[in-house]
């Protein structure tokens, strides 16, 4: 656990989270601000700071993340379309530095992002 980080204190329970998933690689919650109807975050129990900061090690709980995601959507009955995201620094919008992959889906996404 990395001190002083909202979602290490999320996954250890220290911060309340409407948990929709955990195993021993990932944890997954409800977003507090939810930009569709499903929007969800799934982060690695690992504080991995963001995709830019990762490394080869770390190849495969990527990968984890994404199919926590896509099994998260199946049980959803999102498969008409879905989106994951990964905002990756600051002109991205990225604002929690502990990698986190959004899960959203439930409406029409429009194509690009802004
Ligand atoms: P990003 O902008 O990609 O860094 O995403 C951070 C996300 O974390 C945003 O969608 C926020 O709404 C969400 N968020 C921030 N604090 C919390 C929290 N305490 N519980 C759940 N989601 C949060
Ligand atoms: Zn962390």
């Amino acid at each position: 656990m990395t001190p002083d980080c909202l979602f290490c204190k999320i996954i250890e329970g220290e911060i309340p989270s409407k948990k929709v998933f955990e195993d021993d690689r990932v944890f997954a919650f409800e977003d507090i601000d939810p930009k569709a109807p499903t929007h969800v975050l799934i982060i690695p129990k690992k504080h991995i700071v963001g995709l830019k900061e990762a490394d080869p090690n770390d190849a495969e709980i990527l990968g984890y993340m994404q199919l926590a995601a896509a099994k998260l959507a199946n049980e959803r009955k999102l498969e008409s379309g879905y989106r994951t995201v990964l905002n990756v620094g600051p002109d991205a919008g990225q604002s929690v530095f502990h990698i986190h992959l959004h899960l959203l889906g439930g409406r029409k996404l429009s194509w690009p992002p802004g």
